[in-house]
């Protein structure tokens, strides 16, 4: 019988995907299943490489966001992936599938959008793909970086005991998202703290400079960035370093925009733990490189520790413990079931 996609879900999908492919572990240490392939090129010299689709009607709606803004996004969220290998990017590949009511103006726009990214920090577009396509814009961008073989962090690297850190604040994007649809219908109030939400949501910023410094100090056993919400990714690492994790509910970093925004459907924790798209780093520490850590003088809190037991659990203000649902958003599952790892 041919089984659905969707009883497989995303992560199921790439699972499989994965373990029907041939492996090459001497040449691509890291392959499926982590933020970047990492690459053996010469025994020196460490080839990272990432790839990420935005689908109209998918990942963006064109009332909802500018092309300039897009074209940033699009090449913001590679950079993230390669930041948190603890890479540096180098190069980007832009494949697109053109509608055709976008006109060259637009395009010119998303490039505008796509180089402006690229060059804050430091990678430079080298080639791609154009090509037509009959309804809505697809853009595929992929991103290269380096790394000394020693120093990338995958997600396999936690162990017990390890403290789990996050930078930045987390739920901002998913917000803002909300936000930014709520404005397309009519709702006119954009205070300074509601265009700072979207802001998060259409120009996310890539940590890159913290990812190489964690990286650099040797400091993270493991790191991933929060694209899909904390519960998933933070289940991502645990799944793959085999382990679990204890996290602090009031411990997660909440911005203050946040905190105040009205009108939000949901409490701003649940778009922390399940929004997506903030694009901050999640990252384990052992205890004895805590100080370390301060010195490096990173953006970042502590919201947990990483457990023997192969579950993760929520910790709220009266130390009571509930499981940790992993809620973010899977393509195929589409929508946000809540499941316990
Ligand atoms: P991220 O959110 O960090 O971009 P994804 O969840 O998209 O990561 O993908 C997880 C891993 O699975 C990555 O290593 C990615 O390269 C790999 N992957 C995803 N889809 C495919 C696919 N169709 N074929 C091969 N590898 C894939
Ligand atoms: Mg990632």
């Amino acid at each position: 019988m041919n089984m659905k996609i969707s009883d497989l879900g995303e992560f199921g999908l790439i699972d499989r995907i994965g373990k029907t492919t041939p492996r090459n572990a001497k040449r691509a240490p890291i392959g499926i299943g982590d933020d970047a392939a990492a690459l053996l090129l010469s025994p020196s010299s460490t080839l990272l490489a990432t790839t990420d689709m935005l689908i109209e009607g998918v990942h963006f709606d064109l009332t909802t966001t500018d092309l300039y803004s897009l074209g940033w996004k699009a090449a913001a969220v590679n950079l993230s992936d390669i930041a948190a290998m603890g890479g540096v990017p180098r190069f980007c590949l832009t494949a697109l599938g053109i509608p055709p009511f976008l006109t060259v103006e637009d395009i010119g726009e998303f490039y505008r959008g796509v180089n402006a990214c690229l060059k804050k920090f430091g990678a430079v577009l080298v080639g791609g793909d154009t090509c037509s396509s009959r309804k809505g814009f697809v853009i595929n961008v992929t991103v290269l970086g380096e790394a000394l073989r020693k120093v990338i962090v995958a997600r396999s690297g936690a162990r017990p005991g390890d403290l789990i850190y996050v930078t930045g604040t987390l739920g901002d994007s998913g917000a803002g998202l909300e936000l930014v649809r709520n404005a397309e219908c009519g709702v006119r109030s954009k205070t300074p703290a509601v265009r700072k939400l979207i802001g998060k949501h259409l120009r996310p910023v890539p940590r890159v400079a913290e990812g190489r410094k964690l990286a650099a100090a040797g400091i993270a056993s493991a790191m991933i960035d929060v694209s899909d919400g904390l519960s998933s990714d933070l289940g991502h690492v645990c799944e793959q370093s085999g382990v679990g994790a204890e996290v602090f509910a009031d411990r997660i970093p909440l911005s203050k925009e946040l905190r105040a925004a009205k009108g939000l459907k949901l409490p701003p924790m649940k778009y922390a733990l399940s929004g997506g798209e903030d694009y901050e780093l999640l990252f384990t520490v052992p205890p004895d490189k805590i100080k370390k850590l301060s010195a490096l003088r990173i953006a970042a809190t502590e919201i947990g520790t990483i457990t023997r037991v192969r579950s993760m659990r929520m910790i709220n203000e009266r130390g009571q413990g509930r499981p940790l649902m992993v809620s973010g958003y899977d393509h195929f599952l589409r929508l946000r079931r809540g499941h316990v790892r």
